[in-house]
């Protein structure tokens, strides 16, 4: 394992004022396992006023938990965490310790963390790995320090992130583990739902997603209460690792309407956007799929940024018994609608070569009768009846008008 050149300085300059000063966490288990590192994080025997005196000539430094011990240094564009070595104090709600006291000895800090393979340290020179984490990253395996039950209990949102670090690593949770997390499910009650949501997020859009679901539904279903059923599974085995599509998935199979996914997603603090395209897609699964270049077209008018969720939603549920269509239609609708787009089909207002001036100028319509002026020529345009062109469309138009 090697440094990042940035992190270096930060780690050098610490350890020259005399504080041991390692990187912890995601990063060294990342480098471990050949990936590149999203961000590091720096544990220190340095206080958090020390580390900020230390490191402020070299870069900006900000306060950002210091309840915890916890400053942020931004070197080189990239924000770093640096957080002095702790115990945890006795947690008393299953979320916060009582109190944190504040340690120079590596191994206590590395003690508090939650899983083997994320209580790895790196000093530049080696590893300080006193749970076996190096151990348990060849297996593949999720396993918590010290005793699971403990764990779990101290801090429920832990169950949640066990799960996401076995969808994204793909790794099993070890027996103990495992037991542990059925047996204190319970605890996840006390976790503020953002931060179960943003474990979610995470668990859901990974290939392993479906097995893991399938395994820990009791716990899941605590704070993402639909029914789960093979077409789930399915569904997602064929989905693409986007959010919403995986969530309307989840949605349509247990039969929920758009007004009931959105409930279920806002109670999990999901973003605003997300419950929105959620409940649409459940709100239109079940519409026919277009069968011809035209239906294509009026598709993708009232379909608008939700056409290709939309239809990956109708790939991944062809095959399953929640849909009536085959994997053909669904292939042909998508056909279609890239044949529609290659086309530069007009399917918006803003597409037709006449706008509301246009029509207000020559047919001396106003206000709302422009509005349905360009609906109509929009239709007629997508059914073929008149070509997109300005002088055909106004001599349509104006037809239409005399005819009323
Ligand atoms: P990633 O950044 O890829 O999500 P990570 O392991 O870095 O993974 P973070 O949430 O950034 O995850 O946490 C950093 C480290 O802090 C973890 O590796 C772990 O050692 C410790 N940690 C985080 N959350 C907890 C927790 N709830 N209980 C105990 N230790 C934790
Ligand atoms: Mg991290």
């Amino acid at each position: 394992m090697e440094w990042n050149v940035s992190v270096q300085r930060l780690v050098r300059a610490l350890r020259t004022a005399g504080y041991d000063t390692v990187a912890v966490g995601g990063c060294v288990r990342d480098c471990l396992l050949s990936k590149e590192p999203h961000d590091w994080d720096l544990a220190t025997a340095a206080p958090w006023y020390e580390t900020k005196r230390i490191l402020s000539p070299l870069c900006s430094v900000y306060e950002t938990g210091v309840a915890h011990g916890t400053v942020t240094a931004v070197i080189d564009g990239m924000p770093v965490e640096i957080t002095t070595f702790r115990i945890d104090g006795i947690y008393q709600d299953g979320r916060h310790p009582k109190s944190v006291t504040f340690t120079t000895d590596l191994r206590k800090d590395l003690a508090r963390r939650d899983f083997t393979i994320n209580a790895i340290a790196f000093d530049g020179k080696g590893l300080i790995d006193p749970f076996g984490g190096q151990e348990d990253l060849k297996k593949g395996i999720i396993r918590c320090v010290g005793n699971p039950d403990d764990r779990f209990f101290e801090d429920g949102l832990r169950i949640v992130r066990a799960l996401r670090f076995a969808a994204t690593l793909s790794f099993s949770i070890e027996q103990e583990t495992e037991q542990a997390i059925h047996r204190q499910k319970n605890r996840l009650r006390l976790v503020a739902s953002e931060r179960i949501c943003g474990e979610f997020i995470r668990l859901l859009c990974t290939n392993d997603a479906g097995k893991i679901l399938y395994s820990y539904w009791d716990v899941i279903h605590l704070f993402f209460p639909v029914t789960l059923s093979k077409d789930t599974l399915q569904g997602l085995q064929c989905a693409p690792l986007d959010l919403s599509i995986r969530l309307a998935i989840i949605g349509i199979c247990a039969q929920k309407t758009g007004d009931q996914m959105n409930l279920i997603l806002r109670n999990l603090r999901m973003e605003r956007c997300v419950c929105k395209e959620v409940s649409f897609l459940c709100d239109h699964a079940h519409m026919p799929l277009p069968r011809t270049r035209i239906e294509a077209r009026k598709f993708r008018a009232a379909f608008g940024v939700y056409v290709q969720p939309m239809l990956a939603v109708w790939r991944a549920l062809a095959k399953t018994k929640s849909v009536s269509f085959s994997l053909e239609d669904a292939i042909e609708a998508q056909r279609l609608v890239e044949q529609s787009q290659l086309q530069k089909d007009c399917v918006t207002r803003q597409m037709l070569a006449v706008d509301g001036n246009d029509i207000c100028r020559e047919t001396n319509q106003s206000g709302r009768q422009i509005s349905e002026a360009i609906s109509l020529l929009l239709t007629a345009v997508m059914e073929e009846r008149v070509q997109n062109t300005k002088d055909a469309l106004l001599e349509y138009l104006k037809k239409a008008i005399a005819r009323q």
